[in-house]
């Protein structure tokens, strides 16, 4: 006899079976064929999936006005020119913390979301889903639906079952190469780069990236599928640890559904069945194949299509919706207890996810300030050590440096540098004659570009070593500064 969970209530005989057949080290993955559904989460994981891939695929042939000194694509990583575009946003190497906030950002996202909605990234979002996803509406499209796809794989091979193979496999093939292609895009000038790659112009880089990432594409969305996020995805764990008795699970609602029958059992027997009438609509449709009936488990993203599935099931017969339905372990409990299901929204509002919100935001803020703040210029020496000064005939010193000047803005800009606190210095250039040695030079420093140029400093005889400053000026509306110490070396200093 079985426990209303259908688990056996002997115990020895299962102790006894384990004792004679032990389970196998491995087991072979069994195909899934899963059920179209429509429903409420379905249609929402429809618009998440045309979302994402649309982004996807279409960012990088958005174009985005510059000016003539910068690349025209709104989002472009540019690792020739070492810099990260993103529609009004340029990132310098040097500013490679903006990045890494985005990360970090990202992180605390996914933990936002998880605190709030459990594992809703992987159930919607993320990539190996929205590829899986894609991939078997192809199956669906070339082989039918469920059952179509039970009886061809289980048919015998013919002319017919493998020309729809070879076809299947052909779009899986153009789709990973669609994928592989688009990712390069964000590399380069994508309409530039796709004349190049089809006339055979690109850098080989291209041609072997766009290979990897059909193969990987085809391989992981195409044929490992739930195996990834069984088996390969590490996240799926850390998740498990990031969840407690609050967290939104997708549960089946044992004490309402158990112990299960069908409709005419329970019109015969009433009373007696629970509100299950094991259909199995709910495991047909799982895209991991999954018998949420079992409990939560690492194979559950948490699609919801089997809501939608049982909804629907439960529409048909006449009996309330939410047998299967987002809920916490906590209201699981109070509900099975007899009190009043709680809607699934107010499990959002739980300190955890304020501070997780608080936190995110707190950062986004910090990046847009940073962002707003920065400035578009600025200015690096570095003092020649070999020799550190030189004396010239009338005692004067000379120390020679070199300046880096950095201009951000996508226009050229005129850049006046001036000596600081080191009376009666002046400064030339190799390209300003000494004749025209003065205590300030102006340099014309190209769009986008740092301005690297040597700079010769002299001070007057009997000036003693010294730290000093070069002050940067824009001489543009904005007026942006920016100033960098150095040392002044002469004789007698050791
Ligand atoms: S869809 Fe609902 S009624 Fe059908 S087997 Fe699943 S839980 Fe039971
Ligand atoms: S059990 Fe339900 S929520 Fe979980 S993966 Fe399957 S269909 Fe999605």
């Amino acid at each position: 006899m079985n426990s209303p969970n259908n688990r056996p209530d002997d115990w020895s005989a299962f102790t006894k079976v384990k004792t004679e057949r032990a389970d196998p080290l491995y087991e072979s993955a069994k195909t899934v064929h899963n059920k179209r559904i429509d429903g409420p989460f379905r249609r929402f994981k429809w618009l998440v999936m045309l979302v994402t891939l649309g982004i996807y695929y279409g960012t990088p042939w958005i174009r985005w006005d510059r000016g003539p000194y910068a690349p025209d694509q709104a989002v472009l990583i540019d690792l020739a020119n070492r810099r990260f575009y993103m529609f009004n946003i340029e990132i310098w190497p040097h500013e490679f913390y903006f990045v890494a906030g985005l990360l970090i950002m990202a992180g605390i996202g996914l933990f936002l979301v998880t605190s709030a909605v459990g594992r809703a990234w992987c159930g919607y979002a993320c990539p190996q889903t929205v590829w899986t996803d894609l991939f078997q509406h192809v199956d669906r499209f070339v082989d039918g639906d469920r059952n179509a796809r039970v009886r061809m794989e289980a048919a015998p091979w013919t002319i017919a079952k493998l020309s729809r193979r070879v076809f299947k496999y052909m779009i899986y093939l153009v789709i990973g190469f669609w994928t592989g292609g688009a990712w390069i895009m964000y590399f380069a000038d994508a309409p530039t780069l796709t004349v190049d790659f089809w006339t055979g112009q690109a850098a080989m880089a291209a041609y072997i990236t766009v290979a990897i990432l059909t193969l990987t594409t085809v391989v992981l969305g195409g044929f490992m599928r739930e195996q990834v996020c069984v088996y390969m995805c590490p996240w799926p764990r850390i998740q498990t640890a990031m969840m407690d008795e609050k967290s939104l699970l997708v549960t089946y609602k044992d004490w309402r559904g158990e112990p299960r029958g069908s409709v005419k059992k329970a019109q015969k027997n009433p009373g007696e069945f629970g509100d299950c009438i094991d259909c199995m609509q709910c495991v047909q449709v799982c895209p991991t194949g999954i018998d949420i009936r079992e409990g939560p488990q690492i194979g559950c993203i948490t699609c919801a299509l089997c809501i939608d599935a049982c909804d629907k099931v439960m529409a048909d017969i006449g009996r309330p919706r939410g047998l299967i339905d987002y809920a916490t372990l906590e209201d699981c409990e109070a509900e099975q207890a007899g009190q009043p299901a709680r809607p699934a929204w107010k499990a959002l509002m739980r300190p955890r996810t304020f501070a997780y919100t608080l936190i995110w935001g707190a950062i986004g803020l910090g990046l847009l300030f940073a962002l707003g703040v920065r400035s578009h210029a600025d200015i690096s020496v570095a003092a020649d050590r070999n020799p550190p000064f030189m004396l010239m005939s009338d005692g004067s010193v000379r120390n020679s440096y070199t300046i880096k000047l950095r201009n951000m803005e996508s226009q050229p800009r005129r850049m006046e540098v001036a000596l600081s606190g080191l009376p009666g210095g002046r400064m030339w250039t190799e390209t300003i004659s000494n004749d025209d040695a003065a205590p300030s030079q102006t340099f014309e420093v190209p769009a986008d570009q740092t301005l690297s140029t040597r700079v010769y400093v002299m001070a007057p005889a009997g000036t003693e070593a010294q730290e000093f400053t070069l002050d940067l000026t824009t001489l543009d509306e904005q007026r942006e500064s920016d100033s960098a110490a150095t040392k002044f070396d002469a004789p007698g200093d050791n």
